[in-house]
C-alpha cells in the first residue's frame, strides 16, 4: 500500500494542489484516508435502492454488539451526533418538543459542562437549542489552585432546568466519568460524552458506556477510516429513540409508516413526527454502508502493531531532524493528546535558517502543500504525527525540511 508522490489524482484534474498530512486526522485537510474496503463498499450501495431505516437498524446492531449499549446510530459526523443527542436529551419522546427544536421555551434545556470540558465543538448542544451552564474553574490548568471542577459544584447546578450533562473524554479529563455519571443518574439526568477522538484503542468503544455515559459520540472519519462525514452514536434506548425521530426522513403517511422495531416502538410515539432538527446532518446509505465495512476492518486490525509502525517513523523522523542546525526532536507517546506517538521539534530561531512559524508556513505553501502541527508555534516548536504518512510521503517530507532548513 502507499500512495505513490506524483501519481494521478483527481486533485490534479481540478488544479488543487494536494497534501502531504504529518499532522494526523484533522477535518480540514481531509480527515484520514477512508478504508479501500469502505470504497468499494460504498461503490456497491451505490446500485441499489434501500430503506434508510433498515440499514440504521442494522448499523444499530452492529454498534450495540461494539459498544455494549442498548442501542446505536449513525449522523453525518461527531458533531452531528452531538447534536442528535442534546436535541434527545431536550426532547424525549415529546413530538411536539421535537418540533419546536431549537426553541425550548417552557421545557428544561440546560446542559451542565464542567468548564474545562468547553470546546468548540460544544457549539452542537447549543446548535440543538440547549442553553451551556458551565461551572467549576480553570484554575489546576492556570497554575491558580490545586483543583479543576469539582464533582459538588456539578451537582449543586442540577436543577428543573436541567437537561443533561455534557462531557469531553481525555485520558485526562476530570473529574473521572465514573463519578460524574452517578451525581448525574442520582438526579436522572442523562450524560452525553463526547469521545470523537478517543480510537483506538478498541476498548474505548465500550469503555464509556461501562462507565455509565447514557449518549456516547465517535467519529468515523478519524482512526476508525471511515467516510468523513459520519459519526456514531451509542447509548440508551429511549435517547437513540429520539435520535432517530428527529434524523430520519419523516415524510411519511401515518398510515404506512413502519418504523424500525429496534429503533423505535410506535406504541410510545402516538404519532409521526415532522422532519426533525436531524434533517440538516443526513447521511446516505454510501456513507452508512462505508461506516459498517470501515468499523469491521478497524476492529480488526491489530493496533499493537500499528503503533509500533507509528512510532519507528516517528523515530526515524526525529533521528534525521536532530541531525539539523537548531532542531531538537522529541517524541511524545501517545494516548495522551494523539493516539499515535508524535514527534515534537523545536526549532532555535538563533540557530536555525528559519524559524517554526516561518518552516510551517513555507511548508503549506508549496505544491503539494505539506502540512505539519502548528498547535505550539508560539514554543517555537512544530509537530509531526505519523499516522496519515505513507510510502514515500516521509521521505518526501523530510526532504522538504532539509530544503528550507538548509539554505
Ligand atoms: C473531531 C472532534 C469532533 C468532531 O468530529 P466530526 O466527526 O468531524 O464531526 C468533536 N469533538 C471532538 C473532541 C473532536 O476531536
Amino acid at each position: 500500500m502507499g500512495k505513490v508522490l506524483g501519481s494521478d489524482s483527481i486533485y490534479d484534474e481540478l488544479d488543487i494542489p494536494t497534501v502531504i498530512n504529518a499532522t494526523g486526522t484533522k477535518t480540514r485537510i481531509g480527515g484520514s484516508r477512508i478504508r479501500p474496503e469502505a470504497v468499494e463498499a460504498m461503490n456497491r450501495a451505490a446500485d441499489s435502492f434501500v430503506s434508510i431505516s433498515d440499514l440504521q437498524a442494522t448499523a444499530s446492531e452492529h454498534i450495540t454488539e461494539i459498544t455494549g449499549s442498548e442501542a446505536g446510530y449513525v449522523a453525518s459526523g461527531a458533531s452531528a451526533c452531538l447534536v442528535l443527542g442534546a436535541a434527545a436529551a431536550l426532547a424525549g419522546d415529546d413530538v411536539s418538543r421535537m418540533n419546536s427544536l431549537p426553541n425550548t421555551d417552557g421545557f428544561p434545556d440546560e446542559i451542565i459542562m464542567p468548564r474545562t470540558h468547553r470546546t468548540g465543538y460544544d457549539h452542537a448542544f447549543r446548535t440543538a437549542g440547549a442553553t451551556i451552564v458551565d461551572v467549576g474553574t480553570n484554575d489546576k490548568h492556570l497554575g491558580t489552585g490545586s483543583t479543576n471542577t469539582e464533582p459538588w459544584e456539578i451537582e449543586s447546578a442540577i436543577t428543573e432546568e436541567t437537561a443533561a450533562i455534557g462531557y469531553v473524554e481525555k485520558s485526562y479529563t476530570e473529574p473521572p466519568l465514573e463519578v460524574v455519571t452517578e451525581i448525574a443518574h442520582e438526579h436522572d439526568v442523562p450524560v452525553i460524552v463526547d469521545a470523537a477522538a478517543e480510537l483506538p484503542p478498541k476498548e474505548n468503544f465500550s469503555r464509556f458506556v461501562d462507565a455509565g455515559a447514557d449518549l456516547v459520540v465517535f467519529s468515523g472519519g478519524k482512526a476508525i477510516r471511515g467516510p468523513q462525514t459520519t459519526g456514531i452514536l451509542a447509548g440508551r434506548q429511549d435517547l437513540i429513540e429520539s435520535v432517530a425521530l428527529q434524523h430520519l426522513d419523516m415524510h411519511a403517511a401515518s398510515e404506512v409508516w413502519d418504523p424500525p422495531s429496534n429503533l423505535i416502538d410506535p406504541n410510545r410515539v402516538n404519532r409521526v413526527p415532522r422532519q426533525g432538527i436531524g434533517r440538516s446532518m443526513k447521511v446516505g446509505k454510501e456513507e452508512l454502508v462505508g461506516l459498517l465495512v470501515a468499523l469491521d476492518e478497524f476492529i480488526a486490525e491489530d493496533y499493537t502493531e500499528k503503533r509500533r509502525e507509528w512510532r519507528q517513523t516517528a523515530e526515524y523522523i526525529a533521528d534525521t531532524l536532530e541531525n539539523l542546525d537548531g532542531f531538537v526532536s522529541e517524541i511524545t507517546p501517545g494516548n495522551d493528546v494523539s493516539v499515535s506517538p508524535e514527534v515534537t521539534v523545536r526549532i532555535d530561531p538563533a540557530a536555525a535558517a528559519l524559524s517554526a512559524t516561518e518552516l510551517t508556513g513555507a511548508l503549506r505553501s508549496e505544491t503539494p502543500r505539506v502540512f505539519v502541527g502548528a498547535d505550539r508555534l508560539d514554543e517555537d516548536t512544530i509537530t509531526i504525527n505519523p499516522m496519515c504518512l505513507e510510502g514515500d510521503e516521509v521521505e518526501y517530507f523530510l526532504d522538504r525540511i532539509r530544503a528550507h532548513a538548509t539554505s
